[in-house]
């Protein structure tokens, strides 16, 4: 069987990924328009696959999105997931944990809003920050970060045992790509709201967030929870390599209208 788009980006378990060797401008040969109109393509059969998905209630898709600021969590959500029944979609975005959070281990919030069968959960943001933002920024230890690699990895494999799919997303933009998007923010008066005096603090740490992803992803793409590599320097591109892989996902999972559990016959409308 022919390779999907999204399998070239997938990281295979074990494999150490150095991430200046992944080429955020790649189109794999794409034109704009082709992949828009594939775009479209997967969007409606994502639809169709997802009524499935609700009906059936075997399965649940949890979709994890993690990047650099401006790199398109946002525009990815938007593009990619507008076909979809919002009744079964549910999007959570982690923001620096409360105290409440804080007083729980670092899985908790994650685990309690983990996608239910039958839904399609997103996460922008994710348990992934607790490897990121935390090493980097120095908020704990390397023995408290360096064991986090396996907690992460038990707490998916329990996830994948009980019927839910994981695709991890890392959103991959060049320094200069960011730097564009981020002055784009700065001059155009419509967009000055998404800026934050801390994009422009957390770029200066770019060189220790690639070293903490590159890390991340290595130790954390397993057999039951793969991380893909999508290069996103080119919006349109981003948009399919992701949607190839959310209809990948619902497709494998062989998805079926359930048999009623009663005799039609039976049954009787006055
Ligand atoms: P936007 O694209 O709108 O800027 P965002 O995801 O960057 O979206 P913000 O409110 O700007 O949203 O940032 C959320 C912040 O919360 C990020 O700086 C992120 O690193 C931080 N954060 C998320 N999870 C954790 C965590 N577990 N520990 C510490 N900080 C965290
Ligand atoms: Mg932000």
């Amino acid at each position: 069987m022919a390779k999907s788009l999204s399998e070239r980006y997938k990281v295979k378990p074990g494999r150490k990924v150095k991430l200046s060797d992944w080429d955020p401008g790649d189109t794999a040969g794409w034109s704009r328009e082709e992949a828009e109109a594939q775009v479209q393509e997967n969007l409606a059969r994502m639809f169709e696959l997802q009524y499935l998905l609700a009906a059936q209630n075997k399965h649940a898709l949890l979709v994890v999105l993690q990047a650099m600021d401006a790199a398109g969590k946002d525009g990815t959500i938007r593009n990619v997931m507008r076909g979809l029944n919002p009744q079964g979609c549910h999007v959570t975005s982690f923001k620096a944990p409360s105290t409440d959070e804080l007083d729980h281990d670092f899985l908790w919030r994650i685990h309690a809003n983990s996608p239910r069968k039958g839904d399609i959960g997103i996460f922008n943001r994710s348990h992934y920050e607790d490897v990121l933002v935390t090493r980097v920024r120095k908020l704990i230890s390397k023995d408290v970060w360096s064991a986090r690699y396996r907690q992460i990895n038990d707490f998916e494999r329990i996830l994948s045992d009980n019927c839910t799919t994981i695709l991890k997303f890392y959103l991959h933009i060049t320094k200069n790509e960011q730097a564009d998007r981020l002055r784009k923010r700065l001059e155009d008066p419509k967009k000055n709201w998404k800026l934050s005096p801390a994009d422009s603090e957390e770029r200066k740490l770019w060189d220790d967030y690639m070293a903490a992803y590159q890390d991340a992803i290595s130790k954390c793409s397993t057999r039951y929870g793969a991380w893909y590599i999508v290069p996103s320097n080119r919006k349109w591109f981003r948009d399919l390599v992701v949607s190839d892989a959310v209809l990948g996902a619902l497709k494998n999972m062989k998805l079926k209208l359930p048999q009623p559990a009663f005799d039609l016959s039976k049954i009787v409308i006055e």
